[in-house]
């Protein structure tokens, strides 16, 4: 069987470096914001080409905390509203919510899977403080088409890169630089993936990185004084460890994952299966390889009686989920057509060549 995802598999090149960083942390005894997150932030920041970088505990938090960091600068309120895709996964939703702030959902582009701009603006009302893009499967989204409404509204760009650890428009146009704060998460099977939770927030703003600082612990700068009300939301140390000897390889597993969607791209031929759109360009690292069908479950069954494993993300759009049943009179046509349609196939460095050949002749005969 071939896995969607054998993290074993892409973790084993890394196992006897972080076999001699748990030596050194043990023998170091230094548990809690230490060196590695120092380390981690600084070399992040210069990977995204940010200002800052500021490690906290997983994706989720990065997104709660750049809200109740700007809150706590008078930039937003409880209640108002944050423009976010549809179609997204559910942690982006939830990240406006824990801030006391209301999502308001737009429809994406049924090609990128990402936030259709054009419909943006006719969603945009008196208490609109920012717009949530999130770059979805690991191609970014049309950041300046959203740049530019934001300027013009006067509005935040908070970017979800959670999947989209590399992507970018140019070398000085990374994901996690293109708007006015991001939230990444280092979830063992994001691009870049710790060992556990992990995650971080990238701006330039000083004031916003100075009150994430310290709202992630405790609001505290000085040890046992509190300036604010805060969280407690580290990066963990030896996750940080973790991350430091993983960043150095995460243009290489993108390169790959992108060659790998080029010969999909090129040698998949089925009328029954619509592939991901793409300009072949670094706008994507294919965090995941997203194929349409109207046969989802036929599909899925038959990868499965040839020996290979495919996923769904997502099953149910967030305004159909129970958790949010106050929204199921919601209607959201191509969000929903979308999360009836999509099928993950597998597509990482942990495949062999004679893998990725078997899931092209099984694809091209369905
Ligand atoms: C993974 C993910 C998150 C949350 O990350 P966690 O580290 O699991 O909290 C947020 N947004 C998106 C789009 C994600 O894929």
């Amino acid at each position: 069987m071939i896995s969607f995802l054998n993290l074993n598999k892409l973790n084993r090149p890394f196992e006897e470096a972080f076999q001699k960083k748990m030596k050194d942390f043990l023998n170091n005894g230094w548990y809690i914001l230490g060196n590695e997150v120092k380390q981690f932030e600084s070399n992040f920041a210069e990977y995204c080409g940010t200002k800052y970088c500021i490690g906290v505990g997983n994706g989720l938090d990065a997104l709660v905390l750049i809200f109740k960091a700007y809150m706590h600068l008078g930039k937003m309120q409880k209640g108002d509203e944050i423009i976010v895709p549809a179609n997204t996964y559910i942690a982006s939703i939830l990240g406006v919510l824990q801030a006391d702030l209301v999502p308001v959902l737009v429809e994406p582009r049924l090609d990128s899977f990402n936030i259709n701009p054009e419909e943006i603006e006719a969603k945009i009302t008196s208490k609109t403080k920012a717009i949530l893009p999130v770059h979805l499967y690991g191609q970014l989204c049309e950041m300046k088409a959203i740049n530019a409404i934001a300027k013009k509204h006067n509005l935040l760009v908070i970017e979800d890169a959670a999947q989209a650890h590399g992507s970018q428009l140019s070398e000085n146009e990374k994901a996690g630089n293109l708007g006015h704060a991001a939230g990444f998460s280092f979830y063992p099977g994001k691009n870049l993936g710790a060992l556990g939770d992990a995650g971080a927030i990238t701006t330039n703003d000083d004031e916003l990185a100075k009150v994430l600082f310290s709202i992630r612990n405790y609001g505290s700068k000085v040890k046992y004084e509190n300036e604010m009300l805060g969280v407690n939301s580290r990066l963990d140390e030896l996750q940080a460890a973790f991350l430091n000897i993983k960043l150095k390889h995460l243009d290489a597993e993108n390169e790959f994952r992108r060659s790998m969607a080029k010969r999909f791209l090129s040698e998949i031929k089925n009328d029954k299966i619509t592939m991901p759109s793409w300009d072949l360009s670094k706008n994507h690292v294919f965090h995941l390889f997203v194929v349409r069908t109207a046969n989802r479950i036929q599909l899925q069954d038959y990868l499965k009686e040839n020996g290979i494993e495919s996923m769904i993300h997502y099953p149910i759009p967030p305004h159909k989920q129970k958790a949010l049943s106050n929204w199921e009179s919601l209607s959201f046509p191509i969000t929903e057509k979308i999360h009836n349609e999509v099928l993950s196939i597998p597509l990482n460095s942990g495949l062999k060549a004679s893998e990725i050949q078997h899931i092209i002749t099984v694809l091209n005969k369905f």
